[in-house]
């Protein structure tokens, strides 16, 4: 109901209605309460990636990377509660056969009872594997981590995105030094073998001493 225009250089223009029902300004609105989680998805008959049942325990996330587009646009957090997801996981695991989970947010270590939701499956269900997608960097995420691995422990991924501190700080990704040393510290001690961690490059301002800090924080 809308045309885009662009100017010259390809930047947006402006937004013209086509209809006469399609007001100028679009208001946003926000779904204050999570719509119910989905009990009864497709399962496939040959092996996909991400090969398990998928709860969402909450959308929008508390950080505010300037680089992220769904921290942005996704935002107010908004969680489920752990009878929730409980009561989620049971069904999913009939409707569906899966005896793995995982627990989908874009930050899920941020949700505020993540830890009671662990604990809560961990007591209902004894068998089953969960997975989280990826982790926060500090010990505390490292702990989340380790509640779920019931001793099988391999690799933890984590992201600090740049390899400076001055570059983490303009990109508001607050993690320090001591946050990932802290992390890798609190893995390591815990039997974890392997550490993944995401980092970016070509985000603003950046210069060459900001890249070599990738190489250099991997060493250490
Ligand atoms: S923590 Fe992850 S999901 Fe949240 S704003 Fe940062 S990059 Fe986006």
């Amino acid at each position: 109901m809308y045309e885009a225009r662009y100017d010259a250089a390809g930047h947006l223009a402006g937004l013209e209605p086509l209809v006469p029902e399609a007001p100028k300004a679009i208001r946003r609105r926000i779904v204050e309460n999570l719509p119910p989680p989905l009990l009864k998805p497709i399962v496939p008959f040959l092996q996909t990636v991400h090969d398990r049942a998928a709860v969402e325990i909450q959308r929008g996330c508390r950080q505010g990377c300037r680089f992220c587009q769904a921290g942005m646009i996704y935002r107010p957090t908004r969680e489920r509660t752990p009878a929730e997801v409980v009561e989620a996981t049971g069904q999913l695991l009939q409707n569906t056969g899966y005896d793995e989970l995982s627990l989908l947010s874009l930050s899920t270590t941020d949700h505020s009872q993540i830890v009671p939701i662990i604990d809560a499956l961990n007591a209902t269900f004894p068998e089953l594997k969960i997975s989280i997608p990826s982790t926060r960097v500090d010990s505390f995420s490292v702990d989340v981590a380790n509640a779920v691995a019931k001793g099988k422990k391999h690799t933890l991924t984590l992201a600090p995105e740049a390899g400076s501190q001055r570059l983490r700080n303009a990109v508001n990704k607050l993690v320090s030094d001591a946050d990932l040393l802290g992390a890798a510290e609190n893995a390591f001690e815990r039997g974890w073998t392997g550490i993944k961690m995401y980092f970016m490059v070509g985000l603003p301002t950046e210069t060459m001493d900001d890249v070599e800090g990738i190489v250099r924080w991997a060493s250490r």
